[in-house]
C-alpha cells in the first residue's frame, strides 16, 4: 500500500479524554492530562510513525466559550488546528448526553472544517448498556460524519480500529519527521508541562488556573544529570503563599513528584530548582501571555 501522511487534529470539549488519547496511541505522555478541564493550553504534536503511515496527532484545547485572554487563546488555538487537519477526530464523552458545548463545537466543525470528520465516541467503558442506543444517536444527530467508531482512550478498546480508519483518511504522503521522533516539542517544554501537571495535582480551587511555568535554566552537568530551574508564576500574592506552602511543603511536594518522572522520561538524574513569582492577571494581559509563551496563532 502507498505510504500516507498527515495531521489529525484531535477536537472536542475539556476533559472529554483527547490528551489521554493521543498519549495512548504515542505509549507516552506528550500531553499532560488531569481531571481538571483545561489542562492543554497549546497545540502539541504527537507522531506515530507507522510501517504504512505516519500519523501526526495534534492534541488542542478543548473548545468553549472563552472567560478571559488565555481563553481566547486556546479557543483560537483549537480553531487553527480544525484548519490546518487532514482529518478531524471529533473526540467526545459517550457516557453523557451531548451538551452545548459538544453542540458549540459540532456547529464550528459545520462551518470551518472542509476535512474528513471521524466522531469518536470515549468513555465507552463507562457507558451502560441500556444508555448505548440513546447517547450514539443523540451524538450522530450532531451532525455529519464520515465515520464513527465507539473507544475507550483509558482501556484501549477499538483504538487499532480508529487508527486505521484514520489512515483510511490520510492522503498519500512521506514521512514529515524522522522514525523516532515522536513529539515536536523539546526537553524545555515538556519539563515545564511536567511541573505544571504536579501544581494541578496538589493545588485546587482557582489556583491550577491561574499557574503559568518558565524555565529559566536547563543545562546538562553530565551526560546523566541535568540541571533544571524553573519558575511558577500565579496571578496574587495569596495563591504565591499557597504553592509554597507551610515552611515550603507544597513547593517541595509539587518539585519531588515533577523531579521523579522526568527522570522517568529523560533517563537521567534531575536536579530541579522551583521559584515562585506574581504576575497580576497574566491571563488576562496579551503581552504578559505573550512572555509566557501563549502566542495567539492568525486565524
Ligand atoms: P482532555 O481535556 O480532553 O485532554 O482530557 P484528558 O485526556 O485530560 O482526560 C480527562 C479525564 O478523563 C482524565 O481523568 C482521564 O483519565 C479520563 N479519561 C480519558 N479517557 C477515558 C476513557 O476512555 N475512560 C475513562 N473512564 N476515563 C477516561
Ligand atoms: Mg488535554
Amino acid at each position: 500500500m502507498e505510504h500516507r501522511s498527515g495531521f489529525v487534529s484531535i477536537i472536542g470539549k475539556p476533559n472529554v479524554g483527547k490528551s489521554t488519547l493521543m498519549n495512548a496511541y504515542l505509549g507516552q505522555k506528550v500531553a499532560i492530562v488531569s481531571p481538571k478541564p483545561q489542562t492543554t493550553r497549546h497545540k502539541i504534536r504527537g507522531i506515530l510513525t507507522l510501517p504504512n503511515a505516519q500519523i501526526i496527532f495534534v492534541d488542542t484545547p478543548g473548545i468553549h466559550n472563552p472567560l478571559h485572554k488565555l481563553g481566547e487563546y486556546m479557543v483560537k488555538t483549537a480553531i487553527s488546528a480544525i484548519l490546518d487537519a487532514d482529518v478531524v477526530i471529533f473526540l467526545v464523552d459517550v457516557s453523557q448526553m451531548p451538551d452545548d458545548e459538544d453542540r458549540l463545537i459540532a456547529q464550528t466543525l459545520k462551518e470551518r472544517c472542509k476535512s474528513p470528520i471521524i466522531l469518536a465516541m470515549n468513555k465507552m467503558d463507562l457507558l451502560t448498556p441500556d444508555k448505548v442506543k440513546p447517547h450514539t444517536e443523540a451524538y450522530l444527530a450532531l451532525g455529519n460524519y464520515n465515520d464513527w467508531i465507539l473507544i475507550s482512550a483509558h482501556t484501549g478498546d477499538n483504538l487499532d480500529k480508529l487508527r486505521d480508519m484514520i489512515i483510511s483518511y490520510l492522503p498519500p504522503g512521506p514521512r514529515y519527521y524522522p522514525e523516532d521522533q515522536i513529539a515536536d516539542v523539546d526537553e524545555r517544554f515538556i519539563a515545564a508541562e511536567i511541573i505544571r501537571e504536579k501544581a494541578l495535582h496538589f493545588l485546587h480551587q482557582e489556583v491550577p488556573h491561574s499557574i503559568a511555568v518558565v524555565i529559566d535554566e536547563f543545562k546538562d552537568r553530565s551526560e546523566d544529570l541535568s540541571y533544571i530551574s524553573a519558575t511558577i508564576f500565579v496571578e496574587k500574592d495569596s495563591q504565591k503563599g499557597i504553592v509554597i506552602g507551610k515552611d515550603g511543603a507544597m513547593l517541595k511536594k509539587i518539585g519531588q513528584a515533577a523531579r521523579r518522572e522526568l527522570e522517568i522520561l529523560f533517563g537521567r538524574k534531575i536536579y530541579l530548582e522551583l521559584w515562585v513569582k506574581v504576575r497580576r492577571r497574566w491571563r488576562k494581559d496579551e503581552e504578559e501571555l505573550r512572555r509566557l509563551g501563549y502566542i495567539a496563532p492568525k486565524i
